[in-house]
């Protein structure tokens, strides 16, 4: 049974809605239409970012174009009566729901339903609580109905997003909340050691990311992290060996005779959450004789962000996101040397996940950017995966493991 509830609210900062509530059996709610967001009239000004041919300006507008890499699809107050809703991802989403929390009324809502939201869409909607008294669907299932609202204070309303898509509910598992933007100060200062990106390689951009991060909030990598001690042996012990270089994580002091730095356990604990935490990454691409990484900075070089990801060469990438982590070459969380790091067994892990096709995207066609050859400098084909069948985490899970 369906109860409805019946909201007024006298002014903009009521704390108390006064209301009455009926036996709604005879009641049929009138929900907001369902918008299609490939269809949308002008007055939502409907747009697609990144498109191949738009100014670079407008990716390097770091106050316009930046999102969290766990909420590909970002809502943000715009104005006193409107949203702006803008979906960083190669891949549209189907079937979502937006649920708006007022700060005085305790259950979460559905203020928009979309059944499509295509690749890197943006777009603006009003309201629909400054227009008119209107009904909605509570999260437990029941209606309120809402009495037309002025407008809102930036950041009064909270909005969150549930789709049944299985895309979003990958996106749902990153538990990275990273902020991502795109820097132009870099090649503008140091033209060659940096270069210029465009948009079809920023889109290759947010597609790694988004999957990086998906890969470093993976149960088998958390596993792999924290018990490191425990992967160096085995790797030891499938080489028949002795274990080679350090035996666990340890930080940036050089090794003296073989005595390392080691980390403890609830340190370790520490940096794997470092790496997911909410600090800014700033995307670029280099050009000369190496990658960077460090503070807000991490690069790498064209033909890892246009076909070097899809098949999971990811060891730059890991490289330089741990300087930007805060380790220096001589610890073993960004070197790969002394007998293997992160560098190597996250690229092993990262191949292991485009195995399973456990990551939000493994298909290279959904961009198709090794074919623009407007807009790279590189000749690329379309990269095709092959799994090496000594990988570790293949010989260790045999195709088990997979994030369900
Ligand atoms: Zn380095």
């Amino acid at each position: 049974m369906r109860k409805n509830t019946h909201f007024f609210v006298f002014t903009l900062l009521a704390s108390i809605f006064l209301g009455c509530s009926d036996d709604a059996d005879s009641y049929k709610p009138n929900y907001l239409p369902t918008i299609d967001a490939t269809t949308l009239p002008a007055e939502n000004k409907p747009m697609t970012m990144f498109e191949d041919d738009e100014s670079p300006s407008k990716m390097y507008d770091k106050t316009d174009r930046w999102f969290r890499v766990n909420e590909p699809l970002q809502v943000i107050q715009k104005g006193k009566d409107s949203v702006q809703i803008s979906l960083y991802s190669p891949v549209g989403l189907t079937n979502v729901k937006i649920y708006a929390k007022l700060p005085n009324y305790d259950k979460k809502f559905v203020i928009y339903t979309f059944s499509k939201i295509p690749a890197f869409h943006r777009s603006f909607h009003k309201l629909p609580l400054t227009e008119k008294a209107n009904d909605y669907l509570l999260e437990t299932g029941s209606t309120v109905t809402i009495e037309k609202i002025e407008g809102f204070s930036s950041g009064a309303i909270q909005f969150s997003v549930e789709s049944d898509d299985p895309l979003f509910q990958k996106f749902k598992k990153i538990k990275s909340n990273h902020l991502v933007q795109f820097h132009d100060g870099y090649h503008i200062n140091e033209l060659g050691k940096f270069l210029p990106m465009n948009p079809a390689l920023a889109k290759e951009a947010i597609t790694m990311i988004i999957n990086y991060s998906y890969a470093l909030s993976h149960p088998l990598y958390y596993s792999t992290f924290t018990n490191f001690d425990k992967y160096k042996q085995e790797q030891a012990a499938a080489a028949g060996t002795g274990i080679n270089g350090a035996l666990n994580w340890h930080g940036n002091a050089d090794d003296v005779d073989g005595v390392y730095d080691y980390y403890s356990k609830e340190e370790i604990e520490k940096i794997y959450w470092n790496y997911l935490d909410k600090r800014t990454v700033w995307m670029a691409m280099v050009g000369g004789d190496s990658a960077w990484g460090g503070g807000n900075l991490a690069s790498q070089w064209e033909s890892g962000y246009v076909t070097g990801h899809w098949v999971g060469e990811m060891s730059v990438w890991s490289h330089e996101y741990s300087h930007h982590i805060g380790f220096s070459h001589s610890s073993n969380l960004a070197n790969s040397g002394e007998g293997g790091g992160q560098q190597g067994m996250l690229t092993d892990f990262y191949k292991y996940l485009i195995h399973l096709n456990d990551l939000p995207f493994t298909d290279p066609d959904v961009l198709k950017t090794y074919a623009k050859t407007k807009y790279v400098t590189g000749t690329y084909k379309k990269p095709v995966f092959k799994i090496d069948p000594k990988n570790p985490f293949l010989v260790k899970y045999k195709g088990e493991g997979k994030w369900n």
